[in-house]
């Protein structure tokens, strides 16, 4: 996205903790919690499934799924009364996050080494794999980062609900051993995702960070280290005594705009109180607040939950939520 001059570091810092995309993130950027979100797009909705592919503690896995529940994005469904068994599926809400996985596949299987799990989804209307892109509701076009610009509104307040429980701050150290940066961690923590955010609205100098989005240096400095061990950032030096840097993101960084584009629009859609907003996206081209539509590159039908489904391994169709 480019950056609008209009507005300073701290007022962008502003706008976007006081916006429903920091909500979300509060609810969805958090790694346990993508992974289950992966795993049941893959088709696997039962507990023992999640532990054994997860591998995290039951305690961890428990509390997560519950928050989840709570915050309506997966339910469980009963599938045997005596003993008690269910399975978790998704809701509506929970089925809108169809173009945040379909782009976080597409960006760890463009940059991950140890390529990921192919993409199972499905677009049922032409019965090929899921591969998207998103296109302005107005005239049409892709949507590219660079065409892509921002307006801020200080006035408007997104008034946020409670969550429904205290997080605790469980990244349980049992991903570390992970040594692949996937985009799971782009988004895996709250401030890991605020950062990007701010790097995607143009914040660009450690302080600015720091003071734009209330960040500590320590977990500022943590995050920043790690954005630039995967290549998301580059720095340039723009100081020398004392050297400073001004931190930019790279091609690929910059490829992850989409999966952003779309988690502002979920929260947008789907976080109660989410109708004035801080932040809206303006596309350039046409002059139009940006609205969405996604699109299958294969047959160029309109994607919506309804037709999108996981591969023949389960062939179920993953919206039996409705009605
Ligand atoms: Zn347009
Ligand atoms: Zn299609």
């Amino acid at each position: 996205m480019s950056k609008n001059s209009d507005f300073s570091p701290k007022e962008i810092g502003k706008a976007i903790l006081n916006s429903p995309v920091e909500y979300a993130l509060q609810i969805l950027g958090d790694k346990c919690t993508l992974l289950i979100l992966k795993n049941i797009w893959l088709g696997r909705r039962k507990f023992e499934d999640f532990i054994n592919e997860i591998g995290v503690s039951r305690g961890t896995l428990s509390s997560r799924l519950k928050f989840l529940v709570d915050h309506g994005v997966i339910y469980k469904d009963i599938y045997q009364s005596a003993p008690r068994r269910f399975e978790y599926k998704l809701t509506d809400k929970g089925l809108s996050t169809y173009p945040i996985a379909s782009y976080l596949w597409q960006w760890n299987n463009l940059w991950t080494e140890n390529s990921d799990v192919p993409s199972e989804l499905i677009h049922t209307k032409c019965n090929n794999f899921l591969e998207l892109s998103t296109n302005c509701l107005h005239c049409n076009e892709d949507v590219k980062i660079e065409d892509v610009t921002f307006d801020v509104n200080l006035d408007q307040n997104f008034e946020k609900l409670s969550l429904f429980k205290t997080r605790r701050s469980e990244n349980s150290g049992i991903f570390d051993s992970d040594l692949v940066f996937r985009i799971e961690d782009l988004l895996g923590d709250r401030w890991t995702g605020l950062v990007y955010a701010g790097l995607l609205y143009g914040l660009k100098r450690f302080d600015e960070f720091n003071e734009a989005l209330g960040i500590s240096t320590n977990i500022l400095a943590d995050r920043l280290k790690k954005f630039l061990d995967a290549g998301v950032i580059k720095k340039d030096l723009y100081q020398h005594k004392p050297a400073r840097y001004e931190y930019r993101l790279t091609r690929k960084g910059r490829s992850g705009y989409l999966t952003a584009i779309h988690l502002h629009f979920w929260a947008h859609m789907w976080m109660l109180n989410a109708k004035n907003t801080t932040i809206s996206l303006v596309h350039k081209p046409c002059g139009n607040k940006l609205k969405i539509k996604t699109v299958c590159k294969a047959c160029k039908g309109e994607v919506d939950p309804s037709n999108v489904s996981i591969s023949a391994s389960t062939s179920e169709d993953l919206n039996i939520s409705s009605g």
